[in-house]
């Protein structure tokens, strides 16, 4: 039977675009289906316009800190518009580049939504109100994920992190409501922005699956900078305040009066309309495309990679993914997987946390008997800016092998630092390997190499 199509992928996002640019580059016949944004949530409402409201973020900081270094500055301003206006404009460069890299791969870019009819048939909907049917001998379903909403009353007023990228203004007052990644990434940006922040998370202690020290020192630095937070408390709905204002009420009995609430409470699989169930591919309870270990869904010839999947909601690991599938599709390298371990993260909080490989608690799980270094300092630049910031860094070694299994960090550039790490992680580094290297100096991350002493064992 000739299709079509030999691959057609539904979503642009990072994982779609991947496969789909590499596969038509060894020279199968792609076509692509976007329903919304090129370069799906990562370009367009997820890491970068986000990792560009960070910077925004830490200038207030900055300019205060100048004093100390003999700069004289004026109060600072913010204007809000300008920051938008010209992500916008950054997010449509990017855009165009997602769109020409796809055409000069000869994929077949379908703008409008699609669904899948069967095994190898995909209709898309096309903007103009046209539909199409197109046959292909492998569908890749790539559609990413999106925010949940909340559904307590009253919170059809509040945002999503979608939102948050087409605001006319900044709130005055803000309620982030979540203890994961985009809380408290957003948190961060509105309070470095000037906004009064408080953050409310159901639990005792946010970024619940984090190495529980580098929670610890993040919510002391957070607290430091002045951001509020109520911790163990639910909000149970939200009525109309006096002049637009928003009342929370909070599961202690304590009404918290808001301009805005932003709820942060986890994302999604997008899958709800895409004909999948029907088409015979097993959906998760949360409505994930069910994959094996080389991203084929039950029906053979329908894969998923990336947020659909619900496994590691991450850009870089969606883009692995489409690297690996494309190989298993197209190489002559057989079906191809992807490693897991020792995925580098960051939460991009002011200061931001990073990490690469085992938690403590995992590391004691998994190994038993753990080492375990620490060191907290102020960093240099701290010494004339005034700021009271402190980094911390943790190490976890397994005590059999002395082989580095975990690195965490909460302090500026701690991003940049696990990066690097992360490749000496991948290739089994020991301590005594970080011992043996000479530190770079002056430098927060040569701590890493001068790690000394040992935190008593339990
Ligand atoms: P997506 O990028 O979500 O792409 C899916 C695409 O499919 C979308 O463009 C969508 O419009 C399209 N689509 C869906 N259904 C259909 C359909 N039926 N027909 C046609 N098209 C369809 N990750 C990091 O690694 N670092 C970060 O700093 C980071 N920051 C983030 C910040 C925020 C606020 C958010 C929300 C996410 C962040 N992430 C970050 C996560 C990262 O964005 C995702 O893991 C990544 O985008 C997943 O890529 P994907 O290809 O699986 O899906
Ligand atoms: P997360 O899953 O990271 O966090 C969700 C948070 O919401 C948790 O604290 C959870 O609490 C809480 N929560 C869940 N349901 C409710 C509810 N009904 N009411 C109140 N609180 C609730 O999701 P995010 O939305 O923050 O981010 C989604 C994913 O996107 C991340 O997991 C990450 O993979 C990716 N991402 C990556 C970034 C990066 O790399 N820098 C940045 C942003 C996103 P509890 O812990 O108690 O379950």
């Amino acid at each position: 039977m000739s299709y079509d199509y030999d691959l057609f992928t539904i979503g642009a996002g990072s994982g779609g675009v991947r496969c789909s640019r590499m596969s038509a580059s060894r020279g199968a016949k792609v076509g692509i289906a976007e329903g919304r944004f090129l370069g799906g949530t990562c370009v367009n409402v997820g890491c970068v316009p986000k990792k560009l409201f960070v910077y925004a973020a830490h200038f207030r900081d900055e300019v205060e800190e100048a004093a100390g270094f003999g700069w004289t500055t004026g109060e600072p301003t913010f204007d809000w518009q300008t920051l938008k206006q010209n992500k916008d404009t950054e997010i449509e460069r990017l855009n165009g580049i997602y769109r020409r890299l796809l055409k000069g791969s000869g994929a077949e870019l379908h703008e409008g939504w699609a669904t899948v009819v069967d095994p190898h048939t995909v209709e898309v909907a096309y903007a103009d109100g046209s539909t199409k049917r197109h046959t292909a001998a492998n569908i890749l379903v790539a559609t990413g994920g999106k925010p949940v909403r909340p559904t307590e009353p009253g919170t059809d007023r509040a945002w999503i992190s979608d939102d948050v990228f087409e605001l006319d203004e900044l709130p005055n007052r803000i309620m982030v409501v979540g203890g994961g990644y985009i809380a408290l990434e957003m948190a961060g940006i509105f309070h470095g922005l000037g906004s009064a922040v408080t953050l409310v998370y159901r639990g005792p202690h946010p970024l619940r699956g984090f190495d529980d020290d580098v929670r610890t020192f993040l919510l002391d630095e957070l607290r430091k900078k002045g951001m509020e937070m109520y911790l163990n408390t639910n909000v149970l709905c939200l009525e109309e305040g006096k002049n637009g204002a928003i009342e929370a009420m909070l599961s202690h009995e304590e009404t918290l009066e808001v301009d805005a609430a932003l709820y942060a409470i986890g994302r999604r699989p997008n899958t709800a309309e895409l004909g999948l169930a029907a088409a015979g591919v097993e959906l998760d309870e949360r409505g994930a495309v069910v994959v094996d270990e080389h991203f084929r869904s039950s029906v053979p010839s329908i894969w998923a990679i990336g947020d659909v999947t619900d496994r590691v909601q991450l850009t870089p690991v969606a883009i692995a993914e489409g690297m690996a599938l494309t190989e298993t599709l197209f190489g002559d390298r057989g079906p191809q997987t992807v490693d897991y371990e020792n995925i580098p993260t960051a939460v991009f909080s002011q200061p931001p946390l990073a990490t690469v490989g085992l938690t403590e608690a995992e590391a004691r799980v998994k190994y038993g008997k753990v080492h375990v270094y620490t060191s907290e300092f102020r960093p240099l630049k701290h010494t004339l800016s005034g700021s009271s910031e402190r980094m911390f860094m943790k190490m976890i070694v397994e005590v059999a092998t002395d082989r580095v299994l975990g690195v965490h960090m909460v302090g500026a550039d701690g991003p940049e630092i696990v990066q690097a790490v992360a490749v000496a992680l991948k290739c089994g580094a020991t301590k005594a390997q970080f011992d043996a290297t000479i530190g770079l100096h002056p430098s927060s991350a040569e701590e890493l190499v001068t790690m000394r002493t040992r935190r008593p064992d339990d």
